[in-house]
């Protein structure tokens, strides 16, 4: 059996244990609802009674429940303690063994695929032109991304008419975890929120250059890395070629053996992606999505958009391919990009995919993708355009015609800095609501349904970065043949 279908197995079991663990979050075992002391009465009772009668109507205002004997507890408490939690405790390790075992070739595999790429374009002007198309067009399609955010946000309003009571209870079960997303950017967020577009533009082109390649690749500072690899790359092809062959081919061994290692680690995917959706949707908040739902359409629609018209368009009237076969032919990237919700940890894949399937050359290949999975962030760019403005609209802000722009322009340049890691597009949207003036404590409001629109956010990363790839390899004259049928890994 192909590693492809083991992994979408390995999905679909995840997703049906998920599903049954959800809903074994029980209230009954709200024992009684304790309003100030005065009044106690069961969950079952309180949701009996008519709208008006109601002691609560809100999960939220369980802050305390009196589990009768238990003592009280916070809502948290109470849903870590029976809620799937209990059970996902049991499982979530084998996910994060198989996030982990991937990241930690990310960085290897981009250093050493991006040095051999730059080696193998031969000279220093070509390596010029097509590291400057590439990053164009990757700036082209995230700002037209976060226009189609803006747009679709604009016209759905989704956070108009948001009840209030929504509102606190989303707040008040998100706080906390939202703001220890916002502080982890505090520092970036609040030097951007100081500067001008010039300043922003010249801050990520000083960051490009690290002062010690060392610790970029330590850190996962992948700008940096590339900035480094490309630069190695480059004065590799230009020293004495006596000088240069031995390196070459150790670097090409190094790739060989890194490329082995993704392979073995592979094997691994579908038990840990299994793992990964089961505990996605065992602890998927199902009130939350039902609060969220316009919320919820609109950032998909947005995305869909994205892909129909953007990259559709780069596919059909450029590379003068079929979009439905393209993305069939990229079906193995695009159920790893959900299942991981992480541009880096699909990488691999990715450059699997784009030789295999697409006829790509390993040149473009190898060039190209490492770049994208770290600066190329279309879904990124638009969910974060639809976040700004719905925060703005649940709070009653308004958002001028500059203060959108400034989103979109932001938006771009911060996903460039976002790591390919899940969740990291919410760190960078606290920036760019500092810079419009929009609370970044409204994060909270949509903390809870961020993993499940991250996995999709992802995906269309995934899909940018491999249509740039068929892109890039057209306008290098390489002949493009998609196999849709066709399963790589
Ligand atoms: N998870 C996304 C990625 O890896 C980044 C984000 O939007 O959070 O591409």
């Amino acid at each position: 059996m192909k590693l492809y279908t083991k992994i979408l197995i390995g999905m679909l079991v995840g997703i049906v244990i998920g599903t049954i663990l959800n809903f074994s979050y029980d209230r009954d075992r709200f024992a009684t609802l304790d309003t100030n002391g005065d009044e106690k009465i069961s969950w079952e009772e309180n949701f009996a009674a008519s709208e008006s009668d109601r002691l609560t109507s809100s999960e939220s205002d369980f802050a305390n429940i009196d589990r009768s004997g238990d003592g009280v507890v916070s809502l948290g408490e109470y849903k870590a303690k029976f809620g799937a939690q209990r059970y996902t405790v049991y499982t979530d390790w084998i996910g994060t063994i198989f996030i982990r075992l991937v990241k930690m070739l990310v960085v290897p595999l981009v250093l050493v695929s991006l040095v051999l790429g730059a080696a193998s374009l031969g000279d220093i002007n070509k390596v010029g032109k097509m590291g400057a198309k590439a990053f164009g067009f990757f700036m082209l399609t995230t700002a037209v991304a976060s226009m189609i955010g803006i747009a679709v946000a604009n016209i759905g309003q989704p956070g108009v008419g948001l009840p209030e009571s929504a509102k606190e209870e989303l707040v008040s079960q998100y706080q906390s975890a939202a703001q220890s997303k916002v502080d982890s950017g505090a520092d970036q967020t609040a030097k951007m929120k100081e500067q001008t577009a010039f300043e922003k533009v010249v801050d990520l082109v000083i960051r490009l250059v690290p002062t010690n390649p060392f610790k970029a690749l330590a850190d996962g500072d992948m700008l940096g890395v590339i900035f480094f690899a490309l630069f190695l790359g480059i004065c590799i092809t230009i020293i004495p070629p006596d000088k240069s062959a031995p390196l070459i081919s150790m670097f090409d061994g190094l790739n060989d053996a890194i490329i082995k290692m993704v392979t073995l680690a592979m094997e691994t995917a579908p038990y840990g992606v299994a793992a990964l959706m089961l505990n996605v949707v065992a602890t998927l908040g199902l009130d939350v999505m039902y609060l969220l739902l316009k919320y919820s359409v609109v950032v998909l629609v947005g995305l869909a958009l994205h892909i129909a018209i953007t990259h559709g368009s780069f596919i059909m009237f450029y590379a003068r391919q079929n979009p439905i076969d393209f993305l069939r032919a990229i079906k193995e990237a695009i159920v790893m990009a959900f299942s991981t919700s992480s541009s880096s940890a699909t990488l691999p894949i990715s450059m699997n995919v784009a030789e295999e399937n697409l006829g790509v050359s390993r040149q473009t290949a190898s060039f190209v993708l490492p770049l994208g999975a770290t600066i190329n962030m279309d879904g990124t760019a638009l969910y974060q355009a639809v976040a700004a403005l719905f925060i703005a609209q649940v709070y009653d802000i308004q958002l001028d015609f500059a203060a959108q722009m400034t989103i979109i322009l932001t938006a771009t340049l911060a996903s460039v800095g976002a790591a390919g890691v899940p969740g990291a597009g919410m760190i960078t949207l606290a920036l760019v609501l500092a810079t419009v003036g929009v609370p970044e404590s409204g994060i909270a409001l949509i903390f809870g349904l961020d993993r499940i629109l991250d996995m999709c956010r992802t995906v269309v990363n995934i899909i940018g970065d491999l249509t740039l790839t068929l892109v890039m390899a057209k306008s290098e004259g390489e002949t493009i043949e998609l196999k849709p049928d066709h399963v790589a890994v």
